[in-house]
């Protein structure tokens, strides 16, 4: 008998934060909600060895709440909210302390929808699954699946849009792009890119994945030291978060930044920083919904369809648009203008969702 302890944590501006603890099963969770105001909050499951509960707090505190924009932006009718497990995923991740998450899970009646994220697979969203309907992204026919393919063309837009505002045409042709991180969605991204003729730069800490990339599309390789200051047109980051900050900023040799990585900025002020050097910035929790909008179509009444997820994803190249529009007009960082219209969505409603999804009957 597994024996779970739910513990709730007040936290201001966050409707619901629990920690879940089940020592026989090696449970130490977090599950943060931030908002439901637009519907169930749905975001990912992180297994990550943090070396800290205060570390592991605030990490599904601040990815709860980029959930509630990134969905709100998009007009999912999904609310922010993400889960953390304390634990390293590949020595520590046992089916009992999967099960106990799913029981933790379980007891938000649907609150909260979990989904892979760092350090999860859709193997174990489907043992989860077992013991909790709140659960997406099943490596089922009915479910939406991988949501890297859709996050990296969901970039790809973003890209399309920068070149617009910058160049006037959707064309990469000839453009020169540096991703930094060939993973999941860095790998997908560059493919993409060399098929519509640009000019590839790349690195990865991981060497063989990085010369096989390179060879795929004929990229130009650079030290994952100097990547972010390749001399190019656009940088895509496509691995960690900050990289953009006092440090790297006045060293960047691009003229725009787009890119996967979640919280690209270190701190907010940065957005104005990239503007001062007249760098446009395509605000990361626009250019990678892309995965988020596709697991959202599971929950559409009937059910998962890639078609209508792809139409979907290619609206965000006018979200960019717009968002890129309203900075110009108001003379602010499009970081900033992407937060306003995000509140803005928030504020009224817009793309609200009226109770549970038909899934979750
Ligand atoms: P991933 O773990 O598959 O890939 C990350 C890659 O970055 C790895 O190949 C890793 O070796 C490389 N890397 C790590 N540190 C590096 C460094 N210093 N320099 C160069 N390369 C480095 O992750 P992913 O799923 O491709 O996601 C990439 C980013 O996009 C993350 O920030 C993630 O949070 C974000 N994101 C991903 C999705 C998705 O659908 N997978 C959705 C939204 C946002």
């Amino acid at each position: 008998m597994l024996m779970l302890e739910c513990r709730e944590i007040p936290v201001e501006g966050y409707e619901k934060v629990v920690e879940a603890i089940d020592k026989e099963a090696g449970l130490h969770s977090f599950i943060a909600v931030h908002s439901t105001q637009m519907g169930p909050s749905l975001g990912g499951t992180r297994i990550y060895p943090y070396e800290s509960t205060e570390e592991a707090l605030t990490d599904a505190l601040r990815l709860s709440k980029g959930m509630t924009y990134k969905s709100a932006m998009a007009e999912l009718g999904l609310g922010g909210g993400k889960s953390v497990i304390i634990a390293d995923p590949s020595k520590e991740k046992t089916e009992d302390l999967l099960r106990a998450f799913g029981k933790a899970v379980d007891t938000l009646k649907g609150m909260y929808i979990c989904a892979e994220d760092m350090g999860t697979s859709v193997e174990d969203m489907a043992l989860i699954k077992s013991v909790t309907p709140y659960v997406v992204a099943l490596a089922e026919a009915q479910s939406s699946g991988d949501p890297s393919r859709f996050t990296a063309y969901g970039t790809f837009r973003g890209i399309q849009a920068v070149a617009y505002k910058l160049w006037g045409t959707n064309s990469l042709e000839g453009k020169s792009i540096a991703i930094q991180g060939l993973g999941s969605v860095g790998a997908k991204l560059a493919r993409i890119l060399f098929w519509e003729g640009a000019k590839l730069i790349v690195a990865d800490v991981n060497d063989e994945v990085t010369a096989e990339v390179a060879e795929k599309y004929s990229a130009t390789v650079l030290p994952t030291d100097e990547i972010a200051y390749a001399e190019c047109d656009i940088f895509a980051p496509c691995a960690m978060g900050g990289i953009l900050n006092d440090e790297s900023i006045p060293k960047l040799k691009c003229q725009a930044v787009a890119g996967a990585a979640n919280n690209q900025l270190l701190e907010p002020r940065h957005g104005e920083e990239l503007m001062n050097r007249g760098i446009l910035y395509a605000p990361d929790f626009v250019v990678n919904a892309g995965g988020i909008i596709n697991v959202a179509v599971e929950l559409e009444p009937g059910g998962y369809n890639a078609v209508t997820a792809r139409q979907k994803v290619d609206h965000l190249y006018q979200v960019l648009i717009s968002v890129f529009n309203i900075a110009e007009k108001r003379k602010i960082p499009t970081s900033v203008a992407a937060d306003d219209l995000a509140e803005h969505k928030l504020r009224y409603g817009i793309g609200k969702r009226n109770g549970l999804p038909a899934l979750f009957g």
